[in-house]
């Protein structure tokens, strides 16, 4: 069988760890590979290939570092479809929602090609007598990001590409449930003309994390995953003295206001609740329909759509929706259904036991939809990240304000209304970090940047956007007298523009 190893130093590398993980077909239960899991040692040795390349690297001026970014995003349009099917295989989402994760990418590909401005410093002429003062940002040295499954081409770019524009070598270690698309994206990094050992790719679990967590030269961590986890990494990555970004899990919830156009509502409901099968960060999982009448025509118009839903493999070009991720996925959001059905939800479609024709040992779950759900419940609380939705019926804005308010997580929310002083209040007064209105999946585009609030997020500096910058990059600010020969006696008291 095939064992997907690492991307060190511009080359393969196969795995001497000797510990492996099975990688699946989603779509039939199957094994198709095993990946390598990297040891400490291994880890070191891709740090150690990313010291030696990286301060030619940052000594690239950075037009040339952005022509990297030029190439590599022509690359990967010349090669999308290969790589949007490369990703559905091991993910089992449809090829077409594949090539929006790839696109997603891309596009923060495109927004450090804009790096020679992004990076520029800040200047003072006559800070004060013959005194200049400057601002220079310069790379952290060594950064590493640790990525989820449910984007195996997006988050990775999202990370790498600020990461090494800025001038920075890059260790990433990619979800071990999808690992192909990552390395691809190493190679292509390399024929668009990247310095080896500038982009490392080690595949592993928790050792290959703690080794990166704790690795002296490592100097800045990205990771995006399940909230435990980032906290877990937040915390780790605080005491070894690294700059950490991380962010967590969700829970998004759609308000639909009684004037709301209801069909636009019920649309977005569909993409964005059951679209890759939920397994999206910013996913609308909780419904909130304003008033009983709203809540009963919603649920209505619901019904019949969930129970047409097209669930297929990625090879299926009609499908709306792909199988989950793995066996224990399959397990827990079967799980949370049931434990629904014990909390007392409504269950109005149930997509447990959904069985596919040739297909029967795939872990396809059904689109499934609750009603009644209420914020005392676990199916609320939890994020059950599959194709669940859950109504929870509000009487009025403000009873409607208050659920996403006061829930652990606070990624992204929506509201549908056509009141524009009700849109305008809500992303006003809502504590969470990506607002739709009438946008049922608020992801901001890559020049603004990306980042919850709440367990959703750890850190302060978002992904993409001037954020990214930022969070690769070290403020150093010179104050510099010229002429130098002013004589003038010693000071003792603190300098002060007085
Ligand atoms: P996960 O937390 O299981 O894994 C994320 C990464 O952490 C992987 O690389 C994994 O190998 C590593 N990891 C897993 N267990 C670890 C441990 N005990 N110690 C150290 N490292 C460990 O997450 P997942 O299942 O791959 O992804 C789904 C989760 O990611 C969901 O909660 C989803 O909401 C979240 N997510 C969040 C965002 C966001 O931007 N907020 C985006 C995408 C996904």
């Amino acid at each position: 069988m095939h064992e997907i190893g690492h991307f060190i130093g511009g080359k393969h590398v196969a795995g001497t760890s000797g510990r492996t993980a099975n990688v699946y077909n989603p779509a039939t239960g199957e094994v198709q590979s095993t990946v390598a899991l990297a040891s400490v040692e291994e880890i070191r040795a891709a740090v150690e290939n990313a010291k030696a390349a990286q301060p030619k690297w940052a000594a690239t001026n950075p037009q040339r570092r952005a022509r990297v970014f030029f190439k590599f995003v022509e690359l990967l349009n010349t090669h999308m479809d290969e790589l949007a099917t490369m990703l559905s295989k091991e993910h089992g989402k449809t090829v077409e929602d594949s090539k929006g994760d790839v696109i997603r990418g891309l596009e923060v590909c495109e927004f450090v090609c804009g790096i020679p401005h992004l990076a520029k410093g800040e200047f003072t002429e006559g800070a004060g007598p013959a005194i200049d003062m400057y601002s220079i940002r310069q790379p952290v040295g060594i950064g590493a990001g640790i990525t989820p499954f449910n984007f195996p081409g997006m988050i990775p770019m999202w990370m790498f590409a600020p990461a090494i524009a800025c001038g920075n070598a890059f260790i990433l270690k990619p979800s071990e449930r999808d690992p192909s698309l990552p390395i691809r994206l190493a190679e292509l990094m390399i024929e668009a003309g990247l310095p080896a050992g500038i982009l490392n790719v080690v595949n592993g679990d928790k050792a290959a994390v703690d080794a990166i967590l704790t690795d002296p030269d490592i100097g800045a961590i990205s990771f995006v995953g399940s909230t435990p986890i980032a906290r877990y990494v937040y915390g780790t990555a605080a005491a070894n003295g690294k700059r950490a970004q991380c962010f967590g899990g969700a829970k998004n919830h759609m308000i639909i206001m009684p004037d709301a156009d209801l069909d636009q509502a019920v649309n977005a409901l569909m993409g964005a609740g059951y679209g890759s099968a939920g397994e999206r960060c910013m996913a609308i999982s909780v419904a909130v329909p304003v008033g009983e009448d709203t809540a009963n025509r919603l649920v209505e118009k619901l019904i019949p759509k969930i129970e047409s839903l097209r669930i297929g493999p990625y090879t299926d070009d009609k499908a709306d929706m792909g199988p989950v991720i793995t066996k224990d996925a399959y397990n827990r959001i079967n799980g949370l259904i049931d434990r629904g059905v014990e909390e007392g939800a409504k269950l109005l479609v149930d997509g447990r036991g959904f069985k596919l024709q040739g297909y029967e040992d795939g872990y396809f779950v059904g689109g499934s939809l609750f009603d009644h759900v209420t914020a005392d419940m676990d199916i609320y609380k939890a994020e059950i990240f599959g194709p669940v939705l859950s109504v929870v019926r509000a009487k009025n804005y403000e009873d409607a304000l208050e659920l996403p308010m006061k829930h652990e997580y606070g990624n992204g929310v929506a509201i549908y209304t056509r009141d524009g002083d009700a849109a305008r209040d809500f992303a006003s007064r809502v504590n969470i970090g990506m607002i739709g209105v009438n946008v049922p999946i608020p992801v901001p585009l890559a020049y603004h940047s990306f980042g919850g609030w709440k367990a959703s997020s750890f850190g302060d500096l978002n992904q993409h956007g001037t954020d990214s910058i930022k969070f690769w990059t070290r403020t150093k600010t010179i104050t510099a007298r010229w002429p130098s020969g002013i004589k003038d006696g010693a000071e003792f008291v603190m300098p002060t523009m007085k």
